[in-house]
This record gives structure tokens, C-alpha cells and sequence, in this order.
């Protein structure tokens, strides 16, 4: 995120700190909120900010990276690092917005702000797809609209840039202020008025209020009266525009019709109907492309322009997929946009994954409205740089003309996509993870096809995002300092293995748990460095468990002799952890063990204790809270004692999902998120405020037609009184759809709609009835989704959604994406 420079006295002077400044000619061009690894950190500004973690811990790290100026909350710093700058401020977040709001206020560009329940992404993506035709465009990164997000995405403006276009995101009340202040928007968009993440409001009323806070300034808002009902007065903007599906507005749609693969939008404007085509069908994006043409329209544009360039729009395309590769690679799919931010995105999506030690870009040429070749090749070379890519393959004229840029040791150049696969035998893939980035017009897919392997047709989608997302909701719960361990035992969950890993890494979850010792084997050879617990250390991999520095779960005074016994006598302070059983009775040290357990620990100098926890049996349920309860002081108790003779605190945790949800006084130093992260918690209602993680589909193989007489699969089970069609479908018991959702007891989705299973379930395949349904073989079959959910799923054969994840076998193809 490159802005211009500004002088560290400037800015100090800007967000009023007290600063010990050992060179104070420092010039700062980067903001930045992590410590990692950055090109030119000398001209970086670390601001150590209070969230779940506190950067001030990082600040060793970060100087340890080349790092040298900082924006810190206490004193004293400044003599450990002698050769830093230091800005002492009270509130270092509220210095970072200080500090873009000044940007942005010398800044004379035209600035839209977008807010609203959905669509804040793709409405504010679209709108830089529609008007960087004619705009130097700088946009918010992703969906950079939080209180950190939002000012790293103004710092971005530079001289060239007219149009600003940035997003705003509010979880709670008194937030929408300081953004307002930040993007200072000339045009504001609400895309819309929804319960989605209403956790923090007092009511709908209360939101919207507070969202509305973003447009106090502007010149023209752009909204809809379907959201804001009719009494609330006094809508901030001098002008108004308004659009509706129902009611009269500005923009006045009334009809919407839905082709194959279009839909045709008919409006009344200024008295006249107008219309246009946009080439997508789902109501989401309907919505979203109708308030582009609202924005469209009330700026300005003539209504030809628009719906030629509402024609062109395309599916925002920051859908990153990881699949296998042929020989052994991994393959990044990111072959719908090329630009600078998203790059740099990929890239880093690239080093989050990292299974591989080499890494490969194929990259196009990149469409950069406004800046020199020389410039982009010469900026995307210091990137890649950065980012530790160790092979490009670049396609394209413009790329391949400036190849002298580029410091690789391995690179080559061809002049289009025909070209690189027509000497695709010249090069040679194996054992690397390669990332596949162009513009649409480089069709890139052509080499996805070369490079991946035949994917069987049944695939689980794992949304990286959602995962991250239901992460972040835990983590919001947590007090601070509250560690995290990730369970991702059983292939997490069904979801996949180090992919998972990789990404909870990244994001600094503190533990991760496995069950067997095989699995965390796994998580090494991935590369996963983070410390891992497994829970059932069997001793014939006491071994294999020292080597791959894996840490027991210690679960009885047996396990505990045997593991002493097995450790060589001048292994010190190996780790393990404590399970205590306060009522599960499955594994665990109970009570009555202690007298058993305190002399063996006592004595012993080949262990550290690094933690001791016990498992809740009813956390999500109130009718066993008082059980619960005991539980957590047996536990106590327990602690108590172990520790009296440890001289040592080990760390504290007892709460696993529902228990964060339901047991915000029992949190301790840490918690165990385990089936949360994949979208399920029984203790909300309705799993309010997860996203869904995992979506199961397959096709459709053969479509017949039935007859009233004629029978359907094995034993003749299924029957159709009235005759009708079926689809065989590619999913069967072996794939780990059970044979208890057979004969209608399990429903898909076929085109949009829930239809039952026919028959019995076969290994392979079963069949569903699509009487009345325009389907073909081939099309696409949603066996669960966020809509028809692994919870109805569960709920139809009278079991839980965390038998129904971790039973899709592993012969289906895991396919994970990243937005
Ligand atoms: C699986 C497991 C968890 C996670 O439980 P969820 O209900 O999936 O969050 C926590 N602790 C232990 C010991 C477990 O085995």
C-alpha cells in the first residue's frame, strides 16, 4: 500500500505524540499493522495497535524486519531500541485514522462511500469495473471497510487518482463517525437494510441511524425507501436518488426477467421505461447491479452508456481456488482479473499456502489504468520480490517486454496463452505450489485445465473466507489475551487438512489440536510450525511424536509412566498437556488420581506442563448448566492442586464452541473452537451471525423417465404411483452420503429446487426425482449448502451436523477458495 511520503515530524505533528526520534528525517511511505516481512521496510510505520492481540508484542518481530519507525501506547521503548522512532500516543488506532483522515483532506478527488447490511464488496467492485473506463480509480483492497481497514484503504490515494471509491463496515454502535471522517464521501451509496450482523445495535432503527452517519456530508445519496421506512426523517445529502422494486422511486424497476444465464431489468426513468441486460441471474446480484445503475444514472451517465457497460459486468473476480495440480503441485486459480491490489492479494494467499517450499507465478499482462509500463513492471517486480516467488512465467506483449525487469533466476516470457501452451512440454511442473493470474481476455483457464487434475465430479467446496470469518466472530468474543486452539482433528472437521492448517497458521491462532499422531505428521511435512496437541498419542508414536515436535495430551497416570518411560534421560522439559476428567468419562486424570499424578510430576524435570484443561459435556445446553458448573470447579479444584507443586502456571482451558457462546466467565487463558469455525454452534439460534463453510455438490449422470409401474434401484424401493422423471446423480454411501437418506428421507437442490431421493441409496450414485424440472445431464446438484443445510441434512436421519461433515469421504474432491 504505497501512498506519497510524508515525514515522520509531519506526522507526529499530525497525531499529536510525544516522539523520541532517534533519525528524524525519516520519510514514511507504508502503514503497517503486522510485522512481517516487508521490501523496503525502512519507510514502513508500525502501529502497534490493542486488538485481540497487542501489536506493542510485535514490535521485536517487526525490528527484527527491518523496521524502524513506530506509533506505540506506552513509554520506555524508546531505550530498548535506540535506533528506532518512536510516536508515544494514548490511542494508536485513533492516530492511524488521525493520520488518513489528514490524507484524505488534501486529497481533491470525488469520493463515493458505500455502506449497508450486503453488497458493500460487490457494489463498490462493480463500480470500479463501470467507471475506471473513464477514472483513475482508487478503491478499498478487498473488503477492507473496518476501523483498521478503512484507513489503510484511504492512505492508498495518490496524485493520480479522481475517483475514490471505498467501502464502510460498522459492528457496533459509535463506529460509523470515525469513518465518516475518514473516506469524507461527496456520493454515499446504502446498498441495503438487513438483521445480518445485528449483535451489536439495540434494534434496525438503531443501525440504520448510525450507518446513515457515513453521508452527514454528502452531496447525493443514493438508497432505497424498501429499506428506510417512510418516517424517518431528516436523510442526510443535498440530493437524493432513489431506486425501488416496489414503490415509486427515481429509478423505478418493474419488471425482472430471468433468462438461462441473463436477466433483463425494465425500469420507469424521468417517465420513460428504459432497460438493460446484465449477465447474471441470482438475486443478489440483481440487487447489486440495480443500485450501480441508480448510482450510474444519478451521476450522470446517459442511459445508452449504462447498459452497455452493465452488459459487460463481470463476477467479481476475487475467487481464489486451490486445487491439486499434476505432479504433485498445487495449483491457485486466479484467472479472472489482473491488477495490482488483487496481485498482491494472490501472492499473499500464495505464502499462506504453504505446502510447498517452490513457489510460481503465471501472470498476464496487467490491465493498470494510469501508470507506465516501466513503472508497473518495475513495481510488480519488487513484489514478487517481496513476496519470495521463485519461478515466473509471464504471458503477454507487455510483460514479456519488459522481462529485463525481473530478478529471477527462473523466468520465461511468451507472447500469449496459445503460445505458452503450445511449448507447455518445455516446461516442466513438479512439487510446487503456482499460482495462475491474468485477465480475462488471457483465458488463463485454458491452462488451469493443463495443469489440475481430472476433478471427480462430486466436489467439497471449502469457503476459506466463511472459515476465517466464523473465526473472527470467536475471537470477538474472547477477552483479551484469550489464546486460541483451533481443533482440526479429523481432517478438520471432513474440511481438509493443511490447507485449513495454513490458513489458521496465517492468521495466528496460538494452538492447534489433532487426534492421532499421524495427522500432525501431516500438518509438519505441510509445513505448519505452530505448536500442536494430540489428543490420543498412541505409544507405539511416542517416537515419531518427539521427532515432529508434537505435544501429548497426557489422559492417564498409565500414558504418563509410559511416556516418562520412554523419553531418554536428557530430554528437559519436553511439553505435554493435562486432561482432566470432570465428568465426561471418556479420557481423562480423575480426581482420585492426584495422589497418583502430583509425585510423578513433582519429581520430574523431562516434562513441562504447558497446559491443563478438561472437556465440557454439555456446554450448549441449559438444562445441564448446574452440571456444568461443577464441572469447571472440579476442574478448578484440580488445577489447584497440580499446581502447588509445579512452580509453574500452566495454561487454563475448558470451553469448546457452544461453551464460548454460552460460558463468557469460563474462557481461562484459552479455548478450543472446534465445529464453530465450520459454521455450526447448537448454542445460537440458528447458527446467527456464521457463515457457511462447506458446500457439497455433484451432477447429474443420466435422466429417465418412469413409468406408473416401473421401479426404482435395488430391492425395487423406489416407486413413483404417478410415473415421473428421475436424475441419477454421482453421490453415493462410499462417498458418504448415508443410506438412511434414501427413499425421500434426503433432499437436493436441482435447479433451485428441494427435491427427494428415490430408492435406496447406491454405493456410488443414488436418484432423485426432478418430475416437472427443465434439468440436463451435467447440471450441478447441491447436496448441502448455505441454503439446504448440513443441519437439515443431520436433522432428516436424527443426527448431528458434525457426523454428517466428517463423513464425506475423503475420495471427494476438496476444492478451496479464498474472495
Ligand atoms: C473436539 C473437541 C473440541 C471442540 O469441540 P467443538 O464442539 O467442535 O467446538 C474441544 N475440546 C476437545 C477435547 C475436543 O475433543
Amino acid at each position: 500500500m504505497k501512498a506519497e511520503s510524508y515525514q515522520i515530524q509531519e506526522i507526529a505533528q499530525i497525531v499529536h505524540a510525544q516522539s523520541f526520534l532517534s533519525a528524524p528525517s525519516a520519510t514514511i511511505s507504508h502503514l503497517v499493522i503486522d510485522s512481517r516481512k516487508l521490501n523496503d521496510p525502512e519507510y514502513a510505520l508500525f502501529f502497534a495497535i490493542r486488538g485481540q492481540r497487542d501489536g506493542h508484542q510485535f514490535i521485536e518481530h517487526a525490528y527484527r524486519n527491518g523496521m524502524r519507525n513506530f506509533v506505540v501506547s506506552t513509554l520506555g521503548l524508546e531505550e530498548k531500541y535506540p535506533h528506532a522512532n518512536f510516536l508515544v500516543v494514548e490511542d494508536v488506532l485513533l492516530a492511524l485514522q488521525q493520520l488518513a483522515a489528514e490524507h484524505r483532506r488534501t486529497k481533491h478527488l470525488k469520493v463515493i462511500g458505500i455502506t449497508g447490511s450486503n453488497g458493500k464488496t460487490i457494489v463498490k467492485e462493480w463500480l470500479y469495473q463501470l467507471l475506471g473506463i473513464d477514472h483513475q480509480v482508487v478503491r478499498s483492497p478487498k473488503s477492507y471497510n473496518s476501523q483498521i481497514g478503512v484507513p489503510l484503504s484511504v492512505w492508498q490515494i495518490g496524485q493520480e487518482h479522481n475517483l475514490g471509491i471505498f467501502e464502510a463496515g460498522i459492528s457496533t454502535d459509535g463506529e460509523m463517525e470515525k469513518l465518516a471522517a475518514i473516506i469524507a464521501p461527496d456520493v454515499g451509496i446504502l446498498t441495503n437494510i438487513r438483521e445480518a450482523h445485528d449483535e451489536g445495535f439495540e434494534n434496525k432503527t438503531e443501525k440504520l441511524k448510525e450507518k446513515l452517519k457515513l453521508f452527514q456530508e454528502v452531496e447525493l445519496l443514493i438508497y432505497s425507501p424498501d429499506y428506510i421506512a417512510a418516517d424517518v426523517l431528516g436523510l442526510p445529502g443535498k440530493t437524493k436518488f432513489t431506486w425501488s422494486t416496489q414503490q415509486a422511486a427515481d429509478l423505478r424497476v418493474i419488471a425482472i426477467e430471468h433468462g438461462p444465464s441473463n436477466t433483463v431489468l425494465k425500469a420507469l426513468y424521468k417517465n420513460e421505461e428504459i432497460s438493460c441486460v446484465i449477465p447474471f441471474t441470482d438475486a443478489a446480484s440483481i440487487e447489486n447491479a440495480i443500485i450501480c445503475w441508480a448510482t450510474m444514472l444519478a451521476i450522470g451517465y446517459p442511459v445508452h452508456d449504462i447498459g452497455d457497460r452493465l452488459g459487460k459486468l463481470a463476477r467479481v473476480g476475487m475467487r481464489l481456488q486451490l486445487i491439486n495440480g499434476i505432479d504433485n503441485c498445487s495449483i491457485i486459480d486466479d484467472s479472472y482479473s489482473a491488477d495490482l491490489s488483487s496481485l498482491s492479494i494472490a501472492l499473499d494467499f500464495l505464502n499462506q499456502q504453504n505446502q510447498h517450499v517452490k513457489k510460481t507465478l503465471i501472470l498476464s499482462d496487467l490491465v493498470e489504468t494510469g501508470k507506465l509500463d516501466e513503472v508497473l513492471y518495475r513495481e510488480i517486480s519488487s513484489l514478487l520480490q517481496e513476496k519470495k516467488i521463485d519461478r515466473l512465467i509471464g504471458i503477454g506483449e507487455h510483460i514479456s517486454a519488459h522481462q529485463h525487469l525481473f530478478a529471477l533466476k527462473e523466468k520465461s516470457f511468451y507472447k500469449d496463452t496459445t503460445d505458452f501452451i503450445e511449448q507447455l512440454l518445455n516446461e516442466h511442473f513438479a512439487n510446487e505450489t503456482i499460482l495462475v493470474k491474468g485477465a480475462r481476455k488471457f483465458e488463463f483457464e485454458k491452462i488451469i485445465k493443463r495443469l489440475t487434475q481430472k476433478i471427480h465430479d462430486t466436489v467439497l467446496e471449502i469457503n476459506l473466507n466463511a472459515l476465517l470469518g466464523n473465526l473472527q466472530f470467536y475471537r470477538s468474543k474472547l477477552s483479551s489475551g484469550v489464546k486460541t486452539m483451533a481443533m482440526v482433528k479429523a481432517f478438520s472437521y471432513g474440511s481438509g487438512t493443511f490447507e485449513i492448517a495454513n490458513l489458521l497458521q496465517y492468521h495466528k491462532v496460538d494452538y492447534l489440536a489433532v487426534a492421532y499422531v499421524d495427522e500432525g505428521i501431516a500438518l509438519r511435512k505441510a509445513g505448519i510450525g505452530l505448536p500442536i496437541m494430540v489428543m490420543s498419542p498412541e505409544p507405539s508414536a511416542f517416537d515419531a511424536m518427539v521427532r515432529f515436535k508434537l505435544e501429548p495430551e497426557i489422559y492417564s497416570i498409565e500414558l504418563l509412566q509410559n511416556f516418562l518411560h520412554f523419553l531418554p534421560t536428557d530430554v528437559k522439559d519436553f511439553p505435554i498437556h493435562l486432561k482432566l476428567d470432570t465428568g465426561m468419562h471418556r479420557l481423562g486424570i480423575e480426581l482420585v488420581d492426584l495422589s497418583l499424578l502430583l509425585p510423578l510430576l513433582k519429581e520430574n524435570q523431562k516434562l513441562k506442563v504447558v497446559s491443563i484443561f478438561t472437556h465440557l459435556v454439555a456446554s450448549d445446553d441449559s438444562q445441564h448448566d448446574e452440571f456444568t458448573e461443577y464441572q469447571v470447579s472440579t476442574y478448578q479444584t484440580m488445577y489447584t492442586s497440580i499446581v502447588e507443586i509445579l512452580n509453574d502456571k500452566p495454561i487454563r482451558h475448558v470451553l469448546n464452541t457452544s461453551g464460548i457462546t454460552r460460558w463468557p466467565n469460563m474462557q481461562f487463558d484459552m479455548v478450543r473452537i472446534g465445529i464453530g469455525l465450520y459454521g455450526f454452534d447448537t448454542a445460537l439460534p440458528n447458527g446467527r451471525g456464521l457463515q457457511t463453510v462447506a458446500v457439497l455438490k455433484t451432477t447429474i449422470s443420466q435422466i429417465k423417465l418412469i413409468a406408473p409401474n416401473e421401479t426404482v434401484g435395488y430391492g425395487r424401493k423406489g416407486v413413483l404411483p404417478n410415473g415421473g422423471k428421475i436424475a441419477t446423480v454421482k453421490i453415493g454411501y462410499a462417498d458418504g452420503y448415508s443410506r438412511a437418506l434414501g427413499s425421500g428421507v434426503g433432499k437436493m437442490l436441482v435447479a433451485g429446487k428441494l427435491v427427494p431421493t428415490v430408492g435406496a441409496i447406491c454405493m456410488d450414485m443414488c436418484m432423485l426425482e426432478v418430475t416437472g424440472l427443465h434439468v440436463k445431464v451435467g447440471d450441478e446438484v447441491m447436496v448441502f449448502n448455505e441454503e439446504h443445510t448440513i443441519a437439515d441434512v443431520a436433522k432428516a436421519i436424527h443426527t448431528i451436523p458434525y457426523e454428517i461433515l466428517t463423513n464425506v469421504s475423503q475420495r471427494v474432491k476438496r476444492v478451496y477458495y479464498y474472495e
